[in-house]
């Protein structure tokens, strides 16, 4: 069975040394219990998070522990009475080949599921993370202009594509030609400027030119920077994720700016609001899972996934994540299906 293991707390960008790649027995189920293979693995941002030793809305991974994530995973060996061996179950088993699961927790995935991996993005965590962000708290209306930063990730590519299907005008922000470029032609949104590029506040401030009503924000940072003076008077701004900050050890250098954001918000009565997608909307998956299923089965949602072979390979793909590498959700095979 093998694992990967915090060894140390990073500092900034996370390491390989930061993690201990370990082979243990696999483990056996007791009765009530069953062992779990992981098949599929999910990388995610919030991951970084749990790798520091600090107050947040979970816990931390100890040190020496297995690092945690949402896995897709088939029943191994089951001496449990409600799972057969076989069964695909959606899982929080972590960065590990073999787990074993006394049933808390599990979502059962049918015996035949047609795309097992879909449960960690499109049909889980991030694809209910953009449609509870977007529309309950970004409340969009036809005609208006959404801006979505990360948007060819695995929550921002979904935020893009539901505003479409409000009728909003969307406009995207992306890392990269390519990436603008795949924003537009196979997402369907209406423009999507590189945050890479020296006259990216210009550039952004051309195609908002209506100014924007809701800004769906992953980001932060110099992206936010640039969108705050276009935010239309009454925006709405879903406070999603900040994953520019997220390797960072200390505050941003330069004039304290606080002031003139409170200002903002106050003169156009802006609402801009966190959210943390189990704790704030578990009670709504069936919903989402109904509009999102349908979305799919009418050929509205094109999903992109960005798949990596090989469980050896997690941490440095976790590191890319961070540095935007990833082009779609980001997902380890570990194990045959
Ligand atoms: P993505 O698939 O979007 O991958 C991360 C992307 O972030 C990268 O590909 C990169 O895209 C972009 N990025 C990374 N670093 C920077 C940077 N310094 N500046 C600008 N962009 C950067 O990840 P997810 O879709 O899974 O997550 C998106 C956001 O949603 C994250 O902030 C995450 O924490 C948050 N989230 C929040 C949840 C909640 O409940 N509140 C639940 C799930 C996710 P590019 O190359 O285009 O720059």
């Amino acid at each position: 069975n093998r694992q990967w293991l915090l060894a140390a707390r990073p500092q900034g960008a996370p390491k390989l040394s930061d993690f201990n790649f370990v082979e243990t027995d696999i483990p056996t189920p007791k009765e009530g219990e069953m062992l779990l293979r992981t098949v599929y693995l999910s990388l995610d941002p919030y991951m970084r998070g749990r790798m520091n030793d600090a107050k947040s809305y979970a816990e931390p991974v100890a040190i020496d522990e297995v690092m945690v994530g949402g896995t897709v995973c088939r029943v191994a060996e089951s001496n449990h009475p409600d799972y057969e061996v076989g069964e695909w179950i959606l899982s929080y088993s972590g960065w590990q080949d073999y787990s074993i699961s006394n049933g808390a927790g599990l979502l059962k995935l049918g015996k035949e599921p047609t795309k097992p991996s879909y449960a960690l993005g499109v049909m889980g965590m991030p694809g209910m993370t953009a449609y509870m962000g977007l529309l309950d708290i970004g409340q969009p209306k036809a005609g208006e202009t959404v801006v979505v930063a990360a948007a060819t990730g695995a929550v921002g590519s979904m935020v893009g594509q539901i505003a479409k299907i409000q009728g909003c005008n969307v406009i995207g922000i992306a890392g990269g030609e390519k990436k603008c470029r795949s924003a537009v032609e196979d997402l369907g949104f209406d423009a999507c400027i590189d945050h890479k590029a020296p006259d990216f506040a210009e550039q952004l401030a051309k195609a908002c030119d209506a100014g924007i009503d809701v800004y769906y924000e992953n980001v932060g940072g110099k992206v936010f920077d640039a969108v705050l003076p276009l935010l239309n008077p009454k925006a709405r701004v879903p406070l999603c994720g900040l994953i520019s900050q997220y390797n960072a050890t200390s505050l941003p250098e330069g004039p304290d700016r606080l002031s003139m954001l409170m200002g903002t918000l106050l003169t156009k009565r802006i609402k801009m609001q966190g959210f943390i997608v189990f704790d704030d909307y578990g009670d709504r998956y069936d919903e989402f899972s109904q509009a999102m299923s349908k979305w799919l089965q009418e050929g509205k949602i094109n999903y992109r996934e960005h798949l990596i072979d090989g469980l050896e390979n997690t941490v440095e793909s976790f590191i890319g994540l961070l540095e935007g590498k990833n082009f779609g959700k980001l997902v380890m095979q570990v194990g045959p299906e």
